[in-house]
């Protein structure tokens, strides 16, 4: 139900976006995707989904920045987790439409089940982490490596040292295994506050990724980018109006969401106060 509401506000959202960028005449976004696990039995659809994306938009790499918008629809697509389903499925997909990638990997888990918290329902609990050998030889000029944090663990809860032995850490890791430079980083459940971010500009990543969607202006380089969850079982609506920026509006509602409940504490705090003076 909750999924259906979703999509019928994307469906509007898309509507008036689309006629205020036709008033407005402006670039077209970059939107980057991200995927955990995409199984086997699913390697169909997600080469429907990759179809989908070459017909509309042009893949590029999640760290772009320059003009393409002005001429075409942008899309860029991630995985978090570094699931060997994505080495094995995933990325064969890609390589047979020439579309570059970013794998986010949690450095201390690499051939691992997963040990961190995930939803109940998920199937991506029965996934391994990639091993090491197997991410080596996934390198390419399509793929590139991202840190993903060393334990996935929720970066805001666990103190600043902790926090920043995990960003610095998964890079100095990841770099010393694999030999190539790692400069982008994914928020574990896309947790993340304005000290993290620090943190990762201080740690020496060029971008760190949210779980929140954005259309991003390509034209800047900004740190912070955003990106829209996919999976292989959207379906083909729900898939076409994430690649075209319908759940943005996701965006506005978890900040109103935010504001709303610090409100809620702060008179809670206030009641407290007053009941206690
Ligand atoms: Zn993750």
């Amino acid at each position: 139900m909750k999924r259906v509401i979703k999509l019928a506000i994307s469906v509007l959202w898309f509507i008036g976006m689309s006629l205020a960028t036709l008033v407005m005449g402006r670039n077209r976004p970059l939107v980057i995707l991200y995927y955990h696990a995409v199984p086997a039995h699913f390697r169909a659809q997600f080469g429907r989904q990759l179809d989908v994306v070459k017909a509309c938009a042009l893949v590029v790499p999640a760290d772009y920045v320059g003009d393409l918008g002005a001429s075409h629809r942008l899309v860029a697509i991630t995985f978090d987790d570094a699931f060997t389903c994505v080495t094995d499925i995933a990325l064969p997909e890609l390589a047979m439409r020439a579309m570059p990638s970013t794998i986010f990997i949690p450095s201390g888990a690499l051939g691992c089940l997963p040990a961190w918290e995930m939803e109940e329902d998920t199937e991506d609990r029965s996934e391994a982490v990639a091993t090491e050998s197997i991410l080596r030889s996934a390198i390419s000029p399509l793929v590139v490596l991202g840190a993903h944090s060393v334990s996935h663990p929720h970066l805001t809860r666990i103190g600043h040292a902790a926090a920043w032995e995990e960003i610095t850490c998964a890079k100095a890791e990841l770099e010393q295994k694999f030999a190539v430079p790692i400069e982008l980083f994914a928020f574990p459940y896309g947790e993340h506050n304005a000290e993290t971010v620090m943190m990762c500009r201080e740690a020496g990543y060029k971008h760190a990724y949210t779980v929140i969607p954005q259309n991003i202006d390509a034209d800047r380089g900004d740190f912070l980018r955003g990106r829209v969850s996919v999976s292989p079982v959207d379906s083909a609506l729900e898939f076409w109006l994430k690649i075209h920026g319908g759940y943005v509006w996701m965006r506005y509602a978890s900040t109103l969401k935010r504001v709303l409940s610090s409100r809620g504490s702060a008179n809670h705090l206030q009641a407290r106060c007053a009941s206690d003076a």
